[in-house]
């Protein structure tokens, strides 16, 4: 048994989340907590809204409230896509928790201390009509890298690269257009280079990553810098330092505070059970640095973070760079296990764009569809190694001739033949080589399905799941149990149904990381009791430190299936099962490509 951590890329509370966001970062991460769960393992799964920087600002602005009631408003509705999802977190969080901005301080005061926190005099901007400073958000310009003409002050949001405003040509204030005059002022630097041969020792001791995220990493190498990690900002963690701490316009940035939530995370978890030295165990690399695991779940453009940067931050916090020094209070920490990005999701063949409705949010989804489909999509079809492309078409064929034809109607001829026939499980009675043969393929699932999602191919695994369901449709066809009709088939009649419903109870705890809403029905149409699959909940909680209360994913998941074949009981109550999973008519196909694009 293994602490596996299961750490799952933040998506940012600017607005509702699309079924893009989810591809990548969670579902293939709840697909692995379930399953790692049901193997036995102790697993803290745990992630929330990222919610400070300058997106968030300007948008807050725009809409004439502040950043933290923007940043509420999408924190809930986030929560609830992803409650909706059923996606297992033992803690969905925020990074605006008094808790998280306590342990940002911590790490950024241990790396200080440790000096691989440089201070740097750069370039700020002030507005020549008021001589104030002007935050970099207040400045657009053309971007030096892709010539799109309203990149702001600090990243391009047509490119995606982190800028400083003085690197814009033509900048222009945003407030009353004038050109701002650039002064010297002093920022922090992440020393970087310190880290370049801790890191790279790190990533060639790194086995069974996806090689194009191995390659990716190691080339980053190639070329580290001092990074920025302050900005002229009023929104986001204060500065931890004397004569820092109490100024209103300089901020931490944005990309340091969010990638330190992991930890802030585990340790906000850890307090809320009781038990406030709890994440260690997941963390701590003096006490558990053999037998704690930690998998980070992302897209492929947030790489750099967990590869590098992340990395960097726990190294020189743990004073393990080239300049040496002393782990702070929190101890030596872990590094990743294993970093698993995914590629992009497209829509219709385009890139997913708000702006341009070539989007369909969870929320949406969710409310025309059940999560269980979109899930099986995501898993079957998804990006896991490669750009993949959605479309209506292909998701109401999976749904129809998979889900509903292939494994829907698997549990329903089964269970409602033996119900019209025995209204009881039937017994089994001396068993063929094709019976044997069929059961022996649904219990080597078991090793075949587990070791695949270990190892992140979810695509391929949920491949040998809905083959031991195939094989399983297969024989009942072959086997033809409604023709054994007369008084002297009966006990063969039973036979039959009691390894198809054995196979039905095996897939079903096969499909369990992947479909848990249908999972549950399944298991109580078998008549099993109790929980199969447990979700997660909404609570609303006092911040621990007092600040404002909010809500939060959490649940108890120490219940449920283990992943292992259960032998069903002869004689339990069977009743005519109603349908597990909805047909769509293919009509929807054209009703949704009507929504894209309408204004
Ligand atoms: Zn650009």
């Amino acid at each position: 048994m293994s602490h596996v951590l299961a750490a799952v890329a933040w998506p940012y509370a600017n607005g509702p989340r699309h079924i893009g966001h989810v591809s990548g970062f969670g579902v293939p991460s709840d697909v692995f907590s379930r399953y790692m769960r049901m193997a036995g393992h102790d697993v803290l799964m745990v992630s929330g809204t990222d919610e400070h920087g300058t997106p968030i600002q300007v948008q807050a602005d725009a809409d004439g409230v502040s950043p933290r009631e923007l940043a509420d408003r999408y924190n809930r509705v986030i929560v609830e896509d992803l409650h909706g999802l059923g996606l297992s977190y033992d803690l969905f969080t925020r990074t605006t928790t008094r808790n998280h901005y306590a342990v940002v301080q911590e790490l950024f005061e241990g790396l200080h201390q440790n000096g691989y926190i440089v201070a740097r005099t750069t370039l700020g901007a002030i507005s020549p009509s008021t001589g104030r400073t002007l935050p970099d958000r207040y400045i657009e310009g053309t971007c030096p890298i892709c010539g799109y003409d309203s990149a702001r002050g600090d990243q391009c949001d047509n490119c995606g690269n982190q800028l400083d405003p003085e690197q814009l040509i033509n900048p222009k204030s945003r407030i009353n257009g004038e050109t701002p005059q650039f002064v010297e002022t002093e920022h922090f630097f992440l020393d970087l280079p310190a880290f370049a041969e801790a890191i790279g020792g790190w990533l060639d001791r790194r086995e069974n990553w996806r090689p194009n995220v191995l390659k990716f990493s190691r080339n980053l190498l190639d070329d580290l810098q001092p990074r920025a990690i302050t900005r002229d900002l009023e929104w986001g963690v204060p500065i931890p330092l004397d004569g820092w701490r109490d100024r209103a316009d300089k901020r931490i940035y944005v990309w340091f505070d969010a990638v330190i939530g992991y930890l802030s995370a585990s340790v906000e978890w850890a307090r809320r059970t009781g038990d406030p030295e709890a994440w260690r165990r997941w963390w701590s690399a003096d006490a558990h640095g053999k037998d704690a695991l930690g998998y980070y779940f992302m897209g492929k453009d947030n790489i750099v973070f967990h590869s590098v940067i992340w990395p960097a931050l726990l190294l020189g916090y743990s004073g393990e760079g080239d300049k040496g020094g002393q782990p702070g209070r929190l101890g030596r920490l872990n590094l990743p296990t294993e970093v698993v990005s995914s590629e992009y999701l497209t829509m219709e063949g385009k890139k997913f764009s708000s702006s341009r409705r070539v989007v369909i949010y969870v929320r949406d989804f969710l409310e025309r569809y059940d999560a269980d489909a979109l899930r099986y999509f995501i898993a079957a079809a998804g990006p896991e190694s490669n750009d993949t492309d959605f479309t209506w078409a292909e998701f109401v064929r999976r749904n129809n001739d998979e889900l509903v034809a292939g494994w829907g109607n698997l549990v329903n001829r089964s269970i409602s033949m033996a119900a019209k026939n025995f209204g009881a499980i039937p017994p089994a009675v001396d068993l063929t080589p094709e019976d044997r043969a069929l059961l022996e393929v649904a219990r080597a699932g078991f090793a075949t399905v587990g070791e695949l999602i270990g190892k992140h191919r979810q695509k391929a695994a949920i491949g040998e799941a809905m083959r031991v369901v195939a094989e399983a449709n297969k024989y009942l066809s072959e086997q033809a149990p409604w023709k054994l009709k007369d008084e002297s088939q009966k006990e063969r009649q039973g036979t039959v149904l009691h390894v198809a419903l054995q196979v039905v109870s095996d897939a079903n705890t096969l499909l369990t990381p992947f479909l848990p809403h249908s999972a549950q029905k399944v298991f109580e149409l078998l008549g099993g009791t109790g929980v199969h699959a447990p979700m997660p909940e909404i609570v609303e909680v006092e911040d621990l430190d007092g600040g404002p209360a909010y809500p939060v994913l959490m649940g108890d998941y120490t219940v449920g299936a283990r992943w292992e074949s259960v032998p069903l009981t002869p004689g339990t109550p069977l009743s005519a099962p109603k349908p597990v999973f909805r047909k769509l008519d293919p009509s929807v196909v054209e009703e949704e490509l009507a929504r894209l694009g309408e204004a």
